[in-house]
């Protein structure tokens, strides 16, 4: 067995970079809204690993599409094509404006595509010089060099060495700022139709269509980063569609997995002829194993039960968390949309995110942080009512003990 070695939360520190500081539970199991730790002790879970497990942990139609597909062939490079990648690529197109599909492993290389397709379209239909990238402060768009450098936290692409070039950073929400500065020379503008990372901020109409009529203006591809706001989550297929805008390059991961990893960018025909024979790949990007298992998600998240059950499940996370600070007030507002929200801290708890995540898990309740002064709630779609009155129940117990420390 692969379990004759004892590991635990110290073997962390001897063996991994040390570039997470992860808890000091280590989970083993999950069975939908709830996960059991090495001493088996239960949380339920409002994370879903962020904006992951979207239809919870081992859905049983994620378990037969992986168990299918492994006892059938699991790898075969992109030297061929493989059916579960076939139809999911159908798939996805049925599902959004997309007509072409470019498969990833996770949401930073969809990303890294994204920006690579916009630059290489603009260099072939307007000249080299047409290479702007705008983004938007406090914007994530994954790790890569290339996709930190364009997110709006210069802490994270600093001290790498010489960055891509060519890239500015914008308010959020401020359609002015963009109007004053987007040019000629911008050849895309990549923004989160939801800010995830950044502290689950909204964007208004205005922006959101105003950024959609700028680019037409001036030429510019619209790329939403739907990596966290996709596959369900703000209770639409894809965000863009509850906002009236329609991106030209969309990417997408997180969920799209429902926790096996894959990512894909969404794109038309006619853009996608860009990228032609050579110019982009990837060696796992489209296997089959991961395809199978996306499908199934794609599957069951497309369900308009489900979709319409993330609208009503957004409503039992406000309620529970408006009680809680009716007693124990801590919070300003609850922000976002479908089951991505998040509960920003009022002026005497600022700073405290952290805070509220140890002590809910002290109560066997796992939650995640924006930034330092928002609790993110980021569960999967289908959680029962049963899991969220008790996680609420949990949240209460763990605020209550913070509020009377
Ligand atoms: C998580 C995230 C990414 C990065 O995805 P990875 O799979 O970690 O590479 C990119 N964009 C957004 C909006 C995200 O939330």
């Amino acid at each position: 067995m692969a379990t004759d070695q004892k590991v635990g939360r110290q073997t962390f520190d001897e063996v991994m970079v040390p570039c997470y500081a992860p808890m000091q539970i280590i989970p083993v199991k999950g069975k939908g809204a709830r996960v059991w730790d090495q001493d088996d002790r239960e949380y339920i879970d409002f994370a879903g690993g962020i904006a992951v497990s979207c239809l919870g942990h081992c859905h049983p139609a994620m378990v037969s599409a992986l168990k299918e597909q492994g006892e059938k062939i699991w790898h075969l490079s992109n030297v061929m094509t493989n059916e579960p990648a076939l139809r999911l690529a159908k798939k996805l197109t049925e599902v959004s404006f997309a007509e072409k599909v470019f498969f990833a492993n996770s949401g930073a290389e969809a990303n890294e595509a994204a920006l690579k397709l916009a630059r290489r379209y603009a260099a072939d239909k307007f000249g080299p010089e047409k290479d702007e990238i705008i983004a938007f402060k406090q914007g994530f768009h994954g790790r890569t060099f290339f996709t930190v450098t364009v997110g709006g936290q210069a802490a994270y692409s600093d001290g790498f060495g010489p960055k891509p070039q060519a890239v500015t950073h914008l308010p959020y929400n401020d359609l002015e700022a963009l109007a004053a500065h987007i040019s000629d020379r911008t050849c895309a503008v990549m923004m989160e139709p939801l800010q995830g990372e950044g502290g689950i901020v909204s964007p208004t109409k205005e922006f959101i269509q105003g950024v959609r009529e700028l680019c037409d203006k001036h030429n510019a591809l619209l790329v939403f980063d739907e990596v966290q706001t996709g596959n369900g989550r703000t209770g639409e297929f894809y965000a863009y569609q509850g906002l009236g805008v329609t991106p030209d390059i969309l990417s997408t991961a997180k969920s799209l997995g429902g926790g096996f990893p894959i990512g894909a960018m969404l794109t038309t025909t006619e853009l996608a002829q860009h990228l032609k024979v050579g110019t982009h790949g990837s060696t796992y990007g489209g296997n089959p194993l991961a395809c199978a298992v996306a499908e199934a998600v794609v599957d069951e998240v497309s369900k308009p039960e489900v979709l319409a059950g993330v609208k009503e499940r957004e409503q039992w996370f406000r309620d529970g968390i408006e009680k809680i600070n009716a007693q124990y007030p801590i919070f300003a507002e609850v922000r976002g949309k479908g089951l991505l929200l998040g509960a920003a801290l009022n002026e005497a708890w600022q700073g405290r995110a952290r805070d509220v995540l140890l002590a809910a898990g002290e109560e066997g309740l796992m939650v995640l942080v924006a930034g330092t002064n928002v609790v993110r709630f980021t569960p999967s779609l289908v959680i029962e009512k049963s899991d969220v009155e008790e996680g609420m129940a949990r949240l209460e117990r763990a605020i209550a003990k913070l509020y009377n420390q």
